[in-house]
């Protein structure tokens, strides 16, 4: 149960705030009905014939793409999924000149889809898809409609623009949020076990006093020393 003053210093402090950064993971999403990775109901715990880390290398991608596609069409391809409390109060936030951008691990567009425009994908989206030969972009909704591995016209296998497990981030997109993250007078950290790096290491490049975590459980990472509120960060948000 999220205690009464927990809000009302959350409150205070985004109200207070004009650069502050949002950093979120899976968890962000999860009310939203996409499943996350690591939480009771997540995706490692449900059987597939290879961990899911696997499947989302870029070792497997190659060397099993119909497999990947299977995978990828039946979990990750969420294109109905619509944006909960949490997305739309950082939309609002940052309309209202508070935040000043949202750091996402996540691939889905929620946060687009609530509104925000300062968003910095650090593993990428699974609404840009490209040909790996030509480069064409490819529809991400023929890639939900077709059956096995997409290919571009010219014959080329699609790539969906998500980061892998064995591929290096885009750095200009790091780069960003390291420096949003330095810049910031306050930092809210939510929906995020904290355990998958480089993402996860970029909230030690912030240089104020006022972080927040929000998470429905322990993240990986030692967080002592920082308010933690324990709770589902929709039903949180909504009460700010
Ligand atoms: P994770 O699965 O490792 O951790 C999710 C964390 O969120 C857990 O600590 C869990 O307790 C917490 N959580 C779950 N629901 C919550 C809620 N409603 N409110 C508050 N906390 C909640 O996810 P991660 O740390 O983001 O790392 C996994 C990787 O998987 C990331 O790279 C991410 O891009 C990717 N992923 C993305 C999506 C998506 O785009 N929606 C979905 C699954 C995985």
């Amino acid at each position: 149960m999220v205690s009464e003053s927990e809000i009302v210093n959350l409150r205070m402090l985004i109200g207070k705030a004009s650069r502050a950064v949002f950093f979120g993971g899976a968890g962000v999403s999860t009310e939203s009905g996409i499943p996350d990775f690591r939480s009771q109901d997540g995706l490692y715990r449900q059987k597939y014939k290879y961990p899911p880390e696997q499947i989302l290398s870029h070792d497997f991608f190659v060397g099993h793409t119909a497999e990947f596609y299977d995978f990828y069409r039946d979990k990750m391809l969420c294109l109905d999924a619509q944006p909960n409390a949490a997305h739309l109060r950082l939309a609002e936030w940052e309309k209202e000149g508070h935040l000043a951008a949202v750091v996402t691990q996540n691939i889905d567009g929620l946060h687009q889809k609530a509104g925000s425009k300062n968003v910095l994908e650090l593993h990428g989206s699974i609404w840009r898809n490209r040909c790996m030969q030509c480069g064409m972009p490819f529809p991400v909704q023929r890639i939900r409609k077709g059956e096995g591995v997409p290919r571009c016209p010219c014959g080329g296998i699609v790539k969906p623009d998500v980061v892998l497990y064995g591929e290096p981030l885009d750095e200009q997109v790091m780069d960003k949020a390291v420096e949003y993250i330095r810049r910031a007078d306050v930092l809210i950290v939510g929906g995020t076990s904290l355990n998958v790096y480089p993402a996860a290491g970029l909230i030690d490049f912030f240089r104020g006093e006022n972080i927040v975590v929000i998470n429905k459980g322990a993240p990986a990472k030692d967080m002592r020393g920082v308010r933690f509120i324990y709770g589902k960060i929709g039903e949180v948000f909504s009460l700010v």
